[in-house]
Formats: C-alpha cells, sequence, structure tokens
C-alpha cells in the first residue's frame, strides 16, 4: 500500500543549522498488516507518519501509495493523532464529516455516513456535542471516527492511545482490532506508531524499530501469534521480552 524507499528528512534548529531527523528510510506497509512503529523519543515517528500522510513532503526518496508517488494528502490514507487534532468550535458530528466534506461528499451522505460511524465507533447520540464537554477517550474516538468515516484504505495512528489513561487506552485498542480482524472497516494496511511495546506486541503483525540521530530503521520483528492475545500469555510475554 504504502512505500518509501531512500526518505530523508532535515529540520532546522532553533539556531538555523540543519539538523537531520530521517536518513534514507526504506519502509513499506503491505496489504493485510498492521505495522508498529516504535522508537525512541525524537527519532522521527511522527515526521515518518506525516510524510506517509502527504502532510508534509520529504526531501529526498520516494514516497509512494499504491505505486503513486504521493504530493500531499492522499485519498485513501488517513490519520488519527495523539492529541485528537479536533476543531473546538464543532460538533462531534461536524468533526467527523470534515474528512468526507474534503473529499466532496454530498451533504445528505455525509451525515448519514458520519451518523452510521458514531454508531460503529460508540458515540451513538453525541453528534451535537462539542468536544469540550467529552472525555478524553470520547474525543480520540471522534478522532478515530472523523479518520474512518472515509473509508480509508490506510490507517496511520501517531500514539493515539498515549493521551488516554491504561484502561480507556486499551479499550479503544481492543475494538479497534475487533473491527479490523472482523472486516467490520475496509481498511486495509494500519500502521501504528508507539512508545509502548506491549501496546505494540498485542495489536502488530510486524514491529519495526527506528533508531534516532539519524532516523533510520534499525530492526524488524514480525509477530506470528494469532490475535486477540492474551498479555499474560507465555507466548506473548517471551515477545515483549524480545522486542
Ligand atoms: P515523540 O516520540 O516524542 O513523539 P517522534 O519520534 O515522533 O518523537 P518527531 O516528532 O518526528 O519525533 O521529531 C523528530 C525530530 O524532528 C525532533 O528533534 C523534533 O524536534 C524535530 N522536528 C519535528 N518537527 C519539526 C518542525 N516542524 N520544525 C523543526 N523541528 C522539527
Ligand atoms: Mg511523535
Amino acid at each position: 500500500l504504502l512505500d518509501l524507499r531512500g526518505v530523508s528528512k532535515s529540520f532546522r534548529t532553533a539556531e538555523g543549522a540543519p539538523r537531520l531527523v530521517l536518513d534514507g528510510v526504506n519502509f513499506s506497509l503491505g496489504k493485510g498488516e498492521i505495522v508498529a512503529l516504535l522508537g525512541k523519543s525524537g527519532s522521527g515517528k511522527s515526521t515518518l507518519l506525516r510524510i506517509m500522510a502527504g502532510l508534509i513532503p520529504a526531501d529526498g526518496g520516494s514516497v509512494a501509495y499504491r505505486g503513486k508517488p504521493i504530493a500531499g494528502p492522499v485519498e485513501g490514507v488517513a490519520m488519527v493523532f495523539q492529541s485528537f487534532a479536533l476543531f473546538p468550535w464543532l460538533t462531534v458530528q461536524q468533526n467527523v464529516e470534515l474528512g468526507l466534506e474534503a473529499q466532496g461528499v454530498a451533504p445528505a451522505d455525509r451525515q448519514q455516513r458520519a451518523d452510521a460511524m458514531l454508531e460503529l465507533i460508540g458515540l451513538a447520540g453525541f453528534g451535537g456535542a462539542l468536544p469540550r464537554e467529552l472525555s478524553g477517550g470520547m474525543r480520540q474516538r471522534v478522532g478515530i471516527a472523523r479518520a474512518l468515516v472515509t473509508n480509508p484504505d490506510v490507517l496511520l495512528m501517531d500514539e493515539a492511545f498515549s493521551a488516554l489513561d491504561v484502561l480507556t487506552g486499551e479499550t479503544l485498542r481492543t475494538e479497534i482490532l475487533e473491527l479490523w480482524d472482523t472486516k467490520s472497516i475496509p481498511t486495509r494496511g494500519i500502521l501504528v506508531v508507539s512508545h509502548n511495546i506491549e501496546e505494540a506486541v498485542m495489536m502488530a503483525d510486524r514491529i519495526v524499530i527506528l533508531s534516532s540521530d539519524p532516523g533510520r530503521i534499525r530492526s524488524e520483528y514480525v509477530i506470528d501469534v494469532p490475535r486477540p492475545r492474551d498479555a499474560d500469555s507465555a507466548a506473548v510475554r517471551a515477545l515483549i521480552d524480545e522486542v
């Protein structure tokens, strides 16, 4: 679905000097996989995700979605943010409809699709609420609904659960895996960025580790234990220790 070859990216430091954040990253997200991207803070995980979502350009290398180079946000690739990134002055319903609006979906269709998605994601009855009236977990449900309502092929989740308490994060993670494993969503590839090795091992088919200074893919693990996985099982514990 997504293919990155030799992707590099620099930012300028406060002093104006360039700093190489990603250095020749090669990465593919294949059909039917959930990949977890791990790495220390500052290793460039969010930068890599933003490049894949077409939100920022790479300086060098190539980024392709279904074989076509991307230049800007791509229909078919949706992102969920750590800080939810909701518009505070818009209702839940309006926030969810935004992505559809950008794609030129007619208002009546937008409303119907948003309603169905709010129902699926456990937000039925909250369409008229403002984000500030909701708990963090409910807000991230809105963020997830906004991404999924466009029926994305690829879902990018940047520490989508880390601003939530452990229990809420686990609940949401389990629900998303259930939607995926039961094929209730048409999404065909998921990339999750996480700091949490256990979370990665619970979710992913493959784990990719980004090293810092500069950001490069350091190692990869294939997780071949079927989901749903029991975090307390010996096999899963062994994987967590290995990663
Ligand atoms: P975290 O785990 O803390 O979220 P990360 O792996 O997602 O970290 P990035 O947010 O991708 O890391 O940042 C990588 C590096 O690039 C950091 O040093 C950061 O300060 C720098 N950086 C990111 N975005 C910008 C920007 N827009 N301007 C300047 N520097 C940036
Ligand atoms: Mg980040």
